[in-house]
């Protein structure tokens, strides 16, 4: 019926390549997070967790200081990212990225991931740095700083 496609980007192209690291509190706090919504690995559905947060460039990356939950409203086990909460928590303060949990599967940012996140940077006024983890601390980091129009030539040129 629809004749749009979404092409992926190419994902080597948009890896975040600095470190990415939490304060203690933090990576106790996820760690927490991660084993309560993710004990179901394995069975589908399971819930996601969804954070913006703030934090500080460092000599080799980032470190994470602050996680603000924006992950209020679920819908069958899928956590609806309301852009009304990005851009009230982008009015108070400078968001450095987003994090969230793939319970199962793959680190692979998903089509939603991909829409979300050009919506999230478009709202706070630059490039966000997006992590993914999973349930064991695997992650995948990704941002569009460097790449925007590429990355939106990429995904529409097959739109029609
Ligand atoms: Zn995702």
């Amino acid at each position: 019926m629809s004749s749009r496609v979404f092409v992926k980007p190419d994902m080597e192209k948009y890896l975040f390549k600095g470190e990415v690291r939490y304060t203690q509190a933090i990576d106790q706090h996820l760690k927490m997070m991660r084993s309560i919504f993710c004990k179901q690995k394995g069975k589908v559905p399971a819930e996601e967790i969804y954070y913006l947060f703030i934090g500080e460039r460092t000599d080799t990356g980032i470190l994470v200081t602050e996680l603000i939950d924006i992950s209020g409203q679920r819908q069958e086990s899928q956590v609806i990212i309301s852009l009304v909460d990005v851009e009230r928590v982008a009015t108070e303060k400078w968001i450095m990225g987003t994090y969230h949990v793939h319970p199962v599967g793959s680190l692979e940012p998903s089509r939603a991931d991909f829409l979300s996140s050009v919506a999230e940077s478009a709202i706070a006024g630059h490039p966000l740095i997006h992590i993914i983890e999973d349930p064991d601390g695997g992650k995948l980091t990704w941002d569009f700083s460097q790449c925007f129009t590429s990355l939106f030539y990429r995904m529409m040129k097959d739109a029609g």
